[in-house]
């Protein structure tokens, strides 16, 4: 397909280079995507793990109907209908430590009279506690999310800081206390009924990237596995040349380039860049075994090891976020204590342990404190035709699925803009390349 606006190359098909893609194949606009591995995804996808027998995603990913970015993805791609979740916004935890159980249920309005009922709100707290969590709006951009608050008040342990760990992937004492009134704005600030959680209802890839492989198949964009971008070269003003490690491709006077791959990739790629450097690990376990239909989709704990266990189709998934504490433990101890608090939340016997996978992810997002968020590059670069796309971009939004596609989407938009040379001045340089070219094809 051309469209004599110059071809945009994206390098990188996780979430933030599938978003961008979408989006300008969907504008008619010539589209290639290129991917070192040889399936798209990046940290949001799902794999066969042969010893389990069944289909597991690398990890569990939480959505929020409000993640409007994320949703309007999905409906782009035709894949909405993928996902599945509560009608409302509810939230079940257990106290590993009491065993105490209890839901949180904001209503659906802004105004958060939840807050004023007591069998909508943590147990042992007062409506006027919920107060406390205005003081982030007003907190220097240094400080961190425990900074904020008073530790020791229940509503602090029981439900902020699990969200905010959560959210940013990130212990509360490092977390970012400005990040994280953002993000509570964006969802909790809209009223319940942009807090309905959403998982996809066979897989994350089964949500998030055939789908939208399919449509860009369907439009003709080109897609290239195995295809990983060794080096960039430039010249003044403009990137006019990919090398992969199979053959080089050249990028004519108004082609441009969205390099959506992770931070440190980026920053060798790109001289002078800065990107955030340091990094937050999530780990996962995985337990086959069948959870009864009718029970939560999740569960969120506190006072254990796990932090969110979900039910699964064919596992139950166990999730710990900024999992430094836990991440060098062997996967075998890792495995009885993770089921020990999955089985206690959905009511399953400790023993015996079900066959389990144990998945760590130590570069699972970067540490999202206030020092490493400086560090987050604008799209754009010294470069016309050069953007960056990924979750570590600043869109001010966490590294989430959420700020992935919202940097994507930013880089297409701009992308739009970079083809300002007139048709005629069209140059396309020879395209000197090894890469396979993958034909559309029904997918399985
Ligand atoms: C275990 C885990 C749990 C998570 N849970 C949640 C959650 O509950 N909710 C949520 O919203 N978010 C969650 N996240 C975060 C979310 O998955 C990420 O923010 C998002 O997937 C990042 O997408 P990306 O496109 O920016 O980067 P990536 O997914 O890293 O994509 C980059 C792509 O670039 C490719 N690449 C790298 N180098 C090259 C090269 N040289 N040439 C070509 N291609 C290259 C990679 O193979 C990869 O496919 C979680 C992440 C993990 C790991």
């Amino acid at each position: 397909m051309t469209s004599g606006l110059g071809t945009v190359h994206i390098v990188g098909a996780g979430l933030a280079g599938l978003a961008a893609a979408v989006r300008l194949a969907a504008e008619g606009r010539d589209v290639r995507l290129y991917e070192a591995g040889h399936h798209a995804g990046g940290r949001c996808r799902s794999y066969l793990d042969a010893e389990l027998g069944c289909r597991i995603d690398n990890g569990n990913h939480l959505l929020l109907a409000g993640n409007h970015r994320a949703i309007g993805y999905l409906e782009q791609i035709g894949a909405l209908d993928t996902l599945e979740g509560p009608p409302n916004a509810v939230f079940p935890f257990i106290d590993a430590k009491t065993r105490q159980r209890w839901t949180l249920r904001p209503n659906r309005g802004v105004l958060p009279w939840w807050i004023l009922s007591a069998n909508r709100r943590v147990p042992g707290t007062r409506a006027t506690d919920y107060l406390a969590v205005l003081a982030l709006q007003r907190a220097d951009p240094s400080a961190t999310v425990v900074e904020t608050f008073d530790r020791r008040e229940r509503v602090f342990g029981c439900l902020w800081e699990p969200l905010a760990v959560a959210a940013l992937n990130t212990s509360a004492d490092r977390a970012s206390a400005r990040l994280f009134w953002r993000t509570l704005r964006e969802t909790l600030g809209r009223g319940g009924a942009a807090c309905r959680p959403l998982v996809p209802r066979d897989g994350l890839s089964e949500t998030f990237v055939d789908p939208a492989l399919s449509r860009l198949r369907a439009q003709g964009a080109e897609i290239h596995f195995g295809a990983r971008l060794r080096s960039l070269h430039f010249a003044l003003d403009r990137v006019t040349e990919l090398e992969f490690d199979s053959g080089r491709v050249g990028l004519g006077r108004v082609d441009s380039l969205i390099l959506a791959v992770p931070a440190a990739v980026a920053a060798r790629l790109v001289p002078a860049l800065t990107v955030p450097d340091t990094y937050s690990p999530i780990v996962n376990a995985h337990f086959r075994c069948a959870v009864p239909r009718g029970s939560p989709h999740f569960v969120g704990m506190i006072g254990g090891t796990a932090e969110w266990i979900f039910r699964k189709r064919e596992v139950l998934s166990v999730t710990v976020s900024a999992a430094g504490r836990v991440v060098d433990q062997p996967a075998d101890e890792l495995r009885d204590v993770l089921w020990r608090d999955a089985a206690l939340a959905y009511r399953l016997p400790a023993y015996p342990v079900p066959p389990a996978r144990i998945v760590k992810e130590r570069r699972a997002t970067f540490l999202t404190s206030p020092a490493q968020l400086l560090r987050r590059p604008p799209p754009t670069t010294r470069w016309k035709n050069l953007l960056l796309a990924g979750d570590y971009v600043d869109t001010g939004l966490p590294a989430t699925i959420e700020g992935a596609i919202a940097s994507g989407l930013g880089a297409a938009a701009t992308a739009f803009k970079v083809a300002d040379a007139p048709a005629s001045s069209h140059r396309h340089w020879p395209t000197r390349v090894g890469l396979k070219t993958e034909r559309p094809r029904a997918l399985p």
